[in-house]
C-alpha cells in the first residue's frame, strides 16, 4: 500500500508510538526477513523462560539489518551464541532515556522493577556496561532485555520482530513505573532523591503537564460510537476505535491490554497478542459460557472479561496499563500486611486510590487469577485498579464510560502522585491511608 518493507513499517510504527525516536539508534535486527506486520505472532503465550533454551537462528547465524552500524556485529555474535533470531535495539525518546541512563548508573547492575510486565517478560533488568560482545551475551543468557548506560535497550526474542517489540516496550514502561515509585519515600529510607534525579522528575513531570504540540491526532478525538451495538460490524468498529483512542491519547502502551464487549451469549474480545491501536480483523468471538477452544485465541485476560460481563451489569470493558494508576497501587503502605511480597497475587488488605479499589490477582485465571477479585470491585465503582498491573473499567452499552474513567482515573493518580511527592508522604511510615485513598469520589454513572 505504501510500499514500505517491512523494517520501514516496524521503524514507523515504533516512532509513532513513542517508543523509538527518528534520527536516534534505532536498529532491527531478524534472522530470517522479516515478513510485513499484520498480524503479529502470540508473544504473551509464552510469558517465561524463552531466554534459556538455544536453538539456531539462521543457518549460519546471520542477521539482517535494517541499517548499518557499528553495533551490528556485537549484537549478531551475541544472538548467534544465545539463539535468538530478533533483537530491536534502540535509544527510546525522551523522558525513557533519561530514565534508563539515571536507572542504569546505580551501581548494583540490575534494574529491579516490579511491575506486572517486568514480572511475566523480564524477571529484572541487566546493565549492559561495557559493550562488549562477552557481557552482552552473559547478561542476556537468562533474560530476554538488557539496557546500556547511554539509555539504549536491547530486547530480544527467539524468532519474532513484533515479539522483541513487545519485549521493548515492556522496558520502557517498567523503567518509568520503577522511576517514579523509588521517588515516594518510605520508611527508614527517608533519602531524598538526588539533585539529578530530582531535576529529571520535574522535568518530566512538567512534560507531562504540557499540552502536545500542534493538534492531537484524529484518533485521540473522535468520538467514541454509541451503543447498544447489535450487528458484529458495529461491535468491532467499536472495540477497534476504543483501542485506537486509549493509545492515542497517550494513557497507555499499545502492546499491553484489551477490550471487549457483550452480546447476547458472545463475548466479542481482542485477540491474543494484537496491539490495541491495531485492532480491526483482531478481535474474535467466543461463548460467554466457556471455556471453548476458540479461547485459545483469546486475550489472555479473557477469564476476567468472561466474570466482568457475567457478574455486572456493565457488557463492554477496557482494560489498559495507565503507568501513574500502576504506581500508585505499587505504593502501598499496608506495610505490616501478611501478604507482603506477595500482594500483587493476593492481599487480604483493602485499599482504595480514588475511591476505586485495589484487587491483586494474576492474569488470566487459575487460583489467583485476577478474574476472582476484578468483577466485584468493577460492579461496585465501574472499575478495578490491580496492583502493579493497570485497570480495568467498564460500561453498560458502550465504552464511552469505560474509556473516560479510564483516562480520569490515569489524570487523577498523576496529580495524587505528584502531591504524595510534594507532602513527602509516607515518610513518617504512616501504616495506611494517605491521600491517595482518602477522596472517595463518584463511581462510575453509566
Ligand atoms: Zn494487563
Ligand atoms: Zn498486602
Amino acid at each position: 500500500m505504501d510500499g514500505l518493507g517491512p523494517f520501514e513499517r516496524y521503524e514507523e510504527k515504533l516512532i509513532r508510538a513513542g517508543l523509538a525516536a527518528a534520527g536516534e539508534t534505532l536498529l532491527l535486527g531478524a534472522a530470517t526477513p522479516p515478513v510485513v506486520p499484520s498480524a503479529p505472532p502470540h508473544p504473551r503465550q509464552s510469558p517465561a523462560g524463552e531466554g534459556g533454551a538455544p536453538s539456531a537462528p539462521g543457518e549460519r547465524g546471520g542477521m539482517i539489518w535494517n541499517r548499518a552500524d557499528s553495533l551490528t556485529t556485537t549484537l549478531t555474535n551475541a544472538a548467534r551464541r544465545l539463539g535468538r533470531g530478533a533483537i530491536l535495539a534502540a535509544i527510546p525518546p525522551e523522558p525513557c532515556r533519561s530514565i534508563v541512563r539515571c536507572l542504569a548508573a546505580a551501581p548494583e547492575g540490575v534494574i529491579r522493577p516490579q511491575d506486572f510486565e517486568t514480572r511475566v517478560f523480564l524477571t529484572d533488568l541487566p546493565v549492559w556496561k561495557t559493550g562488549g560482545e562477552e557481557e552482552l551475551t552473559t547478561r542476556l543468557e537468562r533474560r530476554r532485555a538488557v539496557v546500556a548506560a547511554d539509555g539504549m535497550i536491547v530486547a530480544t526474542a527467539k524468532r519474532e520482530l513484533e515479539t522483541a517489540i513487545v519485549i521493548y516496550s515492556a522496558v520502557s514502561f517498567a523503567v518509568f513505573v520503577k522511576f517514579f515509585l523509588d521517588l515516594l519515600p518510605r520508611p527508614g529510607q527517608r533519602r531524598a532523591p538526588d539533585e539529578t534525579t530530582a531535576a529529571l522528575a520535574a522535568k518530566i513531570r512538567s512534560q507531562l503537564d504540557r499540552p502536545p504540540r500542534g493538534d492531537p491526532p484524529p484518533e485521540a478525538t473522535t468520538p467514541l460510537p454509541v451503543g447498544p451495538f447489535a450487528t458484529e460490524t458495529a461491535i468491532r468498529a467499536a472495540i477497534a476505535a476504543t483501542g485506537r483512542r486509549t493509545v492515542a491519547t497517550g494513557l497507555v502502551n499499545s502492546s499491553f491490554g484489551n477490550i471487549s464487549y457483550r452480546r447476547n451469549d458472545e463475548l466479542f474480545i481482542t485477540g491474543r497478542g494484537r496491539a490495541l491501536d491495531d485492532l480491526e480483523g483482531g478481535i474474535v468471538v467466543v461463548p460467554l459460557g466457556g471455556p471453548a477452544p476458540r479461547d485459545a485465541g483469546a486475550s489472555t485476560e479473557l477469564p476476567a472479561h468472561r466474570r466482568i460481563v457475567l457478574e455486572t451489569p456493565y457488557r463492554a470493558v477496557l482494560h489498559g496499563h495507565p503507568p501513574f494508576c500502576v504506581i500508585l497501587s505499587l505504593d502501598c503502605r499496608e506495610y505490616d500486611c501478611p501478604a507482603r511480597g506477595d500482594c500483587h497475587r493476593f492481599c487480604p488488605r483493602e485499599r482504595r486510590i480514588a475511591g476505586h479499589a485495589v484487587v491483586s490477582g494474576e492474569a488470566g485465571g487459575g487460583p489467583h487469577g485476577l478474574d476472582r477479585a476484578v468483577p466485584p470491585a468493577v460492579r461496585e465503582t465501574g472499575a478495578a485498579i490491580v496492583h502493579g498491573h493497570g485497570v480495568f473499567t467498564a460500561g453498560r452499552e458502550d465504552f464511552r464510560d469505560a474509556f473516560r474513567l479510564l483516562e480520569e482515573l490515569e489524570t487523577t493518580c498523576r496529580r495524587l502522585f505528584f502531591e504524595k511527592l510534594l507532602n513527602n508522604d509516607g515518610a513518617s511510615g504512616a501504616p495506611s491511608g494517605g491521600s491517595a485513598t482518602s477522596q472517595p469520589r463518584e463511581a462510575a454513572t453509566p
